[in-house]
């Protein structure tokens, strides 16, 4: 981890620590080639500071990532604020990290991540602008879970239309994982188009609330890998495709909006292709929320950022199919080519602009 650190791949990582408020935290700037780094704030106990850190640069690499391939004009950041979220969150550690963040002169923007809420951003904002994910009361997005289940809705259609040859998912049989905030916005539009859902929980409150709204076939939470689908949604948790589940799949695509879906990308990926099954990169579809909550800064109107979101990312699931079709890699690599060409892009006209 430091050897990467010595390498010079992270423009700055800084250690924030508060007497009186008792904040321990840590904000890293992978790359701001694109605009200020911008990735949501995790409050969370770890078992060392090495750990923290090695968690914060990971995700602050994926931010690069994800906020260059979603074509939005910001950098790779994230923060970890050390602690647990229940037992330790105060105005006075919100404000103590604000005040971290306010000291960065707009180079890192924050916003919420596993551990913060919306309410939190508004006790930040009070010693920063550099905070987004305000509640809608505060002219902010609100909760992100809406707009990334539109993305990825928009996005699993544009898949298809290329792995399936349409567009359309009616009558599509669709194994959903997972309906919590994400699952459940995205069978509401799965049932509204006419396709044929299964879905999983683990907690019978969310298969229950789900229920009440959509008509679901559900089946036990391990039963879903198994299932003769068109798609296969991870929408619960990360590593989920892995040298268990992948032999199990008999689905053409996967489409979901959970983070981190394959465990290992390149053997994985490898793995799902060997079995005819194509993969819609999971940060290319759940980007909605960061593409809504970019649109912050030119002032909120929902209707001009759910256009942005529906555009960006139909275009951009196109794209790394086509890319990965015609360059002979995986739809990985291409998700990665494509975040890359625009990170260069940022360089070279700064270059350009400067000389
Ligand atoms: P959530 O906590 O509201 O929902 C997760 C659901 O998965 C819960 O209902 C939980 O009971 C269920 N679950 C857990 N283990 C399961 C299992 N083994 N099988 C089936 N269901 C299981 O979270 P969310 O906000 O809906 O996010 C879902 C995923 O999408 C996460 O991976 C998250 O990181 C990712 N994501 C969320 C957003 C967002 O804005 N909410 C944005 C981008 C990515």
């Amino acid at each position: 981890m430091f050897r990467t650190l010595e390498q010079g791949e992270f423009e700055q990582v800084v250690y924030g620590y508060d007497k009186f408020s008792g904040l321990k935290a840590i904000i890293a700037l992978h790359n701001t080639a694109l605009g200020p780094g911008f990735g949501g704030t995790r409050m969370m106990e770890y078992e060392s500071d090495e750990d923290a850190l090695k968690d914060v640069l990971r995700l602050s690499r994926a931010m690069t990532y994800k906020n260059a391939a979603a074509g939005i004009d910001f950098g790779g950041g994230k923060a970890v604020i050390i602690g647990d979220s229940r037992r330790d969150k105060n105005e006075d550690i919100l404000r103590a990290f604000g005040k971290l963040i306010a000291t960065l002169n707009g180079r890192y923007i924050t916003g919420v991540d596993i551990g913060t809420v919306e309410e939190d951003m508004v006790v930040i904002s009070k010693e920063t602008d550099c905070c987004v994910a305000l509640p809608e009361s505060y002219g902010g997005v609100g909760s992100t879970s809406a707009v990334t289940a539109f993305g990825l809705f928009y996005g699993m259609k544009a898949a298809a239309g290329h792995v399936l040859g349409e567009q359309s998912l009616k009558n599509k049989a669709i194994a959903v994982q997972g309906l919590g905030n994400v699952g459940l916005a995205l069978v509401r539009y799965l049932h509204e188009e006419g396709a044929k859902i299964y879905a999983a929980d683990i907690s019978e409150d969310c298969i229950n609330r789900a229920l009440k709204e959509v008509p679901l076939e559900i089946v036990p939470p391990d039963q879903i890998y198994d299932l003769q689908v068109d798609i296969f949604s991870p929408c619960a948790l990360g590593n989920v495709l892995n040298d268990q589940t992948i032999p199990r799949l008999k689905c053409k695509l996967v489409a979901g909006g959970a983070n981190n879906q394959l465990d290992d990308d390149e053997k994985h990926w490898n793995m799902l292709n060997e079995r005819g099954i194509a993969y819609g990169v999971d940060y290319i579809l759940n980007a909605g929320g960061v593409i809504a909550n970019s649109h912050q800064f030119i002032g909120y109107i929902k209707e001009r950022a759910y256009k942005e979101v529906h555009t960006n990312i139909t275009n951009n699931i196109r794209k790394v199919f086509e890319m990965a079709d015609r360059d002979r890699i995986s739809t990985v690599n291409a998700a990665k080519n494509l975040a890359e060409h625009r990170l260069r892009m940022a360089v070279n006209r700064k270059k350009w602009y400067f000389r």
